[in-house]
């Protein structure tokens, strides 16, 4: 695989917090011209098996995929893990605790925002989460604005999903540690998902770094939806800096809320090891090559 390609390693179905489901995902892709693609929903790897088959039938690259959420230094980090062995016992277990929380969580959200005044959160959440075990922020935010106390979901997490905001409520996800040992011992590659959106002081982030590499993390996401140009510049310097290879993703959850369609971010700048190098023997290949398949659109 080279370089330069139109690898899309970050994306949610219907299985997490996205509205489309892993077929309409793997199309979308495909219509944007994306030659690899992943499927990386948070904490849960269900949608796997049908992303993979979508992606074959099509004739699109896969890896498997999925963003795995971190607790560090008091703030929510994300994990991506990228071609692990999705069978494997411990990252199931893994994931399988990871989830467990949610449920209580959400409740403990639904009773602050009902001191705020927005009553039935809960409920009015949990008919947006196509996956119960998955119920997330995101789905309040839809409730939210469907009950039209926000024009859309960026307002909801502003006013009510953010730190010290009436509906956030502290909680404590994997370690570190156990994310990246859990990918890495499924054979997978860990990578650090969007690092400008962290609110680390430069010590903080430069410890992120280090332990992540110190417990066998290999990547980091410079491009992404969830960066500027800049951004761009200053993790390509941070992945060199710390040997990390690089990783492409829109993050991508919806037509009607995602600000970066799938497959048409730029391509990761030069002098910079693409993840899917360290990744060559756990591509999916894709059992049809369609004409259109290397052409990408959208750049
Ligand atoms: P959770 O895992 O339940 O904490 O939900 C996190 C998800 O909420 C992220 O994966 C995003 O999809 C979404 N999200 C987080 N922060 C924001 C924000 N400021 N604006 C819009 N969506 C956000
Ligand atoms: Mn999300
Ligand atoms: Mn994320
Ligand atoms: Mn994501």
């Amino acid at each position: 695989m080279p370089s330069i390609l139109n690898a899309d390693l970050h994306c949610h179905s219907v299985v997490s917090d996205g509205t489309l489901t892993p077929e309409a995902l793997a199309a979308r892709a495909k219509a944007n011209g994306v030659e690899l693609w992943a499927l990386t929903d948070h904490d849960e790897i269900g949608g796997q098996q049908r992303a993979a088959a979508a992606a074959s039938a099509m004739g699109m690259h896969y890896l498997t995929g999925v963003e795995i959420s971190v607790t560090f230094v008091a703030q929510t980090v994300h994990i991506v893990g990228l071609g692990f062995d999705p069978e494997n016992p411990a990252l199931k277990l893994g994931l399988n605790q990871t989830r467990g929380g949610r449920g209580q969580r959400a409740m403990d959200m639904s009773d602050g925002l009902a001191k705020a005044g927005i009553a039935g959160a809960y409920e009015g959440a949990l008919k947006f989460a196509g996956n119960h075990e998955l119920i997330s922020r995101t789905h309040f935010a839809r409730f939210l604005v469907e009950s039209g106390v926000c024009r859309d979901t960026y307002e909801v997490f502003r006013k009510y999903l953010t730190e010290g905001k009436p509906g956030f409520v502290e909680h404590r996800w994997a370690s570190l540690k156990d994310a990246v040992t859990w990918i890495r011992e499924a054979g997978g590659v860990a990578v650090i998902a969007h690092p400008a959106r962290y609110k680390f002081t430069s010590n903080e982030e430069f410890a992120l770094f280090s332990e992540f590499k110190s417990h066998g993390g290999q990547g980091v996401e410079v491009i992404t939806g969830s960066h500027t140009a800049a951004e761009y510049i200053t993790y390509a310097d941070t992945a060199r800096e710390f040997g990390l290879a690089a990783s492409r993703g829109s993050d991508f959850h919806s037509p009607d809320e995602s600000h970066t369609e799938l497959g048409t971010l730029p391509y990761l700048p030069g002098k910079l090891t693409p993840v899917w190098e360290l990744l060559a023997d756990r591509i999916r290949h894709a059992s049809v090559e369609s004409p259109g398949a290397s052409a990408p659109t959208g750049h």
